[in-house]
């Protein structure tokens, strides 16, 4: 045994008395390994067993905890045994509930007539008081009364076999053993507001008030906070102290005929974020800037600039989609602007990167775009791709800049991964998602923001109605209405899957052809991410050239697709979207002079789906929009399955801690610069 002593809290849980192999593989499955895991596993609920309500007392449908004497029990089985109820009757003095547990027989093992039982459960029933399938827990006679009985009791996750009572024991043991060995994480810090660690840990489990609970969850989400912010500072640090800045800032040589050939002026809040960008680009240190604009606002634009600067200073320039169509979007877009410039425009997409030969359209397109003498002294080029970008094999030398767009569904690891590329190059993230600034805080924490607050004039404005599925033959008429005027529009539903269609979502492969014969004449394409890239291609250059009318799509438009002319946007089971969603789905409609509308067809009457919807017939504020969506649906949604490099959260509430989140990265801040 040479190795060192675990530190307290390190060591296994099976160091506690009464826990042996079989325990330990219970508690493992509640990833519950050393006594710090323990003490850190958090009560679902608690139980104030200092006072009970009367039985007398419940109303049908409350939701009570009980304590009474089993005066009754008994099984019935039915149907050769196959179906059974198992029956408690407790006593409190003023009433009787009936306990009922369906199709568990071997409950009856678990009670005795005289049992003094806790029982916690929805009153389903009012004659005779009855819960059906409560949560129980037997009094046992000489029981150490102080941990289950007459206080505030925790109530835990548990795992098969695991009872409560025995866990709530050995976190009191634990707590009782190891308290005083739970260090505070940063000494240097007074946090007079707040519990210790220790005391919190206590008070999370056993509180002597509820309000004790909320305090301890405070002082633990404010732990988790300091060492996300720490980490996320951190690396920021080591960057800005192993890397120089590649100088980037350009001389305006390509930039000047670009802005003169654009057709527009950029608006002020581009102009200010690009003096930003040109000040980070020419600076001491990489460039790490998260570009939020609201959908239409012109981020395409500025990253063209940015992209030029760094271009002009003789760098290559990477430029990262989420899906093939929009890179392949971002492709047109930049090689129609740079190649009067003489800047070559290269595509790398997974499709394209494997079989580059088989797809002789775009190969061809791109043989003829990708101008400039052979590869090895090629000029500055811009490489616009997917993710096969971060792939391995592809390497871009002199990387002077890498903008990634639509951040959110990139996770913080790809873009470690990407930058790992390059010998540091500067980063521009761009998103049209806004992010509530607790997700950004903590997701985004350590780039700089610049905001883009400002729409482009002259945008025709997008209205929103909502409306229910009964009202789609009118929805249809004006659809029509406005095709005949030389519009165009979108039709977006949900899912592309056939078994959905069981649960009321309706299938757009089916639609589609319902909606040719409602449009007619006009002529309806049908785009979804199932559909081969080439095909895909087909359909949208069809729509961009207004040669298709509408176009029947999944949510693979959601993000950055531009065509100006579209003006109407349907979007079928709108419920079934996020908030955050619907915005940026509605995002691709209003992009030219014309008025805009988007129609939001529920098919649920329920009041809550109509509630959210309205949100966005109220606002084309992305802010209050994302805001309001991080409240209703939690950050999951928002964080996306991708987002790795993010530890989970236990005490945290990414929803709701902002104040928390703030005052943990200024003291993280504090940290840093005294230690
Ligand atoms: P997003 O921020 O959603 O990515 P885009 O960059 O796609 O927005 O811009 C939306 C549309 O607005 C594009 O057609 C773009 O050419 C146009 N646009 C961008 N900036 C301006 C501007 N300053 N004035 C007029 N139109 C602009
Ligand atoms: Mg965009």
């Amino acid at each position: 045994m040479p190795n060192a002593p675990l530190p307290p809290l390190d060591q296994p849980v099976t160091v506690l008395r009464g826990v042996g192999g079989e325990r330990a593989t219970q508690l493992a499955r509640l990833d519950i390994h050393t006594i710090g895991d323990l003490l850190l596993h958090r009560p679902r609920r608690y139980e104030d067993r200092r006072h009970f309500r009367a039985i007398a007392d419940l109303h049908a449908g409350d939701t009570a905890a009980v304590r009474g004497t089993v005066v009754a029990q008994g099984l019935k089985r039915w149907k050769h045994g196959t179906r059974s109820v198992f029956e408690l009757i407790l006593s409190d003095g003023s009433g009787r509930l009936h306990c009922r547990w369906w199709n568990l027989p071997f409950m009856e093992n678990y009670f005795a007539v005289g049992n003094d039982v806790f029982a916690y459960g929805r009153l389903v029933s009012l004659k005779p008081p009855t819960m059906d399938h409560p949560e129980t827990e037997v009094v046992e006679a000489g029981e150490e009364s102080s941990v289950h009985l007459n206080r505030i009791a925790p109530v835990y996750p548990l795992t098969e076999g695991l009872p409560q009572r025995w866990l709530r024991a050995l976190v009191w043991r634990a707590l009782a053993q190891f308290e005083s060995a739970v260090a505070e994480p940063w000494p240097a810090l007074a946090l007079p507001d707040l519990p210790t660690r220790a005391n919190g840990l206590h008070m999370l489990h056993f509180p002597e008030e509820i309000a004790d609970t909320e305090i301890a969850r405070q002082r633990l989400a404010l732990d988790e906070f300091i060492a996300l912010q720490l980490a996320i500072q951190r690396r920021r640090k080591n960057l800005e102290a192993r890397a120089h800045g590649l100088p980037c800032g350009g001389d305006n040589r390509l930039m000047k005929p670009f802005l003169a050939g654009l057709g527009f002026k950029l608006t002020g809040a581009q102009t200010r974020v690009l003096r930003e960008i040109r000040a980070d680009l020419a600076g001491p240190h990489p460039m790490r800037r998260l570009l939020q604009g609201d959908v239409g606002s012109g981020k395409t634009v500025v990253a063209a600039c940015a992209a030029l600067m760094a271009l002009e200073s003789g760098f290559n320039v990477a430029l990262m989609a989420p899906t093939e169509i929009l890179a392949e979007q971002h492709f047109r877009n930049f090689s129609r602007w740079f190649q009067p410039l003489g800047v070559p425009v290269e595509l790398r997409t997974g499709s394209r990167k494997t079989d580059v030969e088989a797809q002789s359209e775009l190969s061809v397109q791109r043989q003829t775009r990708v101008a400039g003498p052979a590869p090895n002294h090629q000029p500055s080029t811009l490489f616009v791709g997917t993710h096969a970008l971060l792939t391995a094999g592809f390497d871009l030398p002199r990387l002077g800049l890498v903008v990634i767009d639509e951040q959110h569904k990139f996770g913080v690891s790809q873009r470690e991964q990407l930058v790992r590329k390059g010998r540091y190059p500067h980063l521009l993230v761009m998103t049209a998602t806004p992010i509530p600034r607790t997700l950004g805080l903590t997701l985004y924490g350590d780039l700089d923001v610049a905001v883009i607050d400002e729409l482009p004039a002259g945008r025709g404005r997008v209205k929103t109605f909502v409306r229910t599925a009964d009202a789609l033959p009118k929805v249809w008429d004006f659809v029509r209405e406005k095709l005949a005027a030389g519009r165009q529009a979108y039709i977006v539903y949900p899912r592309v899957e056939e078994g959905d269609l069981a649960a009321g979502v309706k299938a757009v492969v089916q639609e589609v052809e319902r909606l040719r014969v409602t449009l007619a004449p006009h002529r309806v394409g049908l785009l979804h991410g199932r559909m081969a890239a080439a095909e895909k291609d087909a359909v949208m250059a069809e729509f961009r050239a207004n040669r298709l009318s509408a176009l029947v799509a999944t949510s693979v438009i959601e993000v950055g697709v531009d065509v100006p002319n579209a003006t109407v946007m349907v979007i079928e089971n709108a419920e079934g979207f996020g908030l955050a969603q619907l915005h940026q789905l509605r995002g691709r409609i209003g992009r030219g002079a014309h008025d805009a509308f988007c129609i939001l067809v529920a098919a649920a009457k329920t009041p809550e789906a109509r509630e959210r919807l309205d949100v966005l017939a109220e606002t084309t504020d992305g802010f209050r929009i994302a805001e309001a969506d991080l409240k209703l649906r939690g950050p999951g949604e928002l964080l996306g399955q991708e987002q790795s490099g993010m530890p989970p959260l236990r005490f945290g509430d990414l929803a709701g801690d902002l104040a928390l989140v703030e005052r943990a990265r200024t003291l993280a801040a504090q940290l840093l610069a005294t230690g």
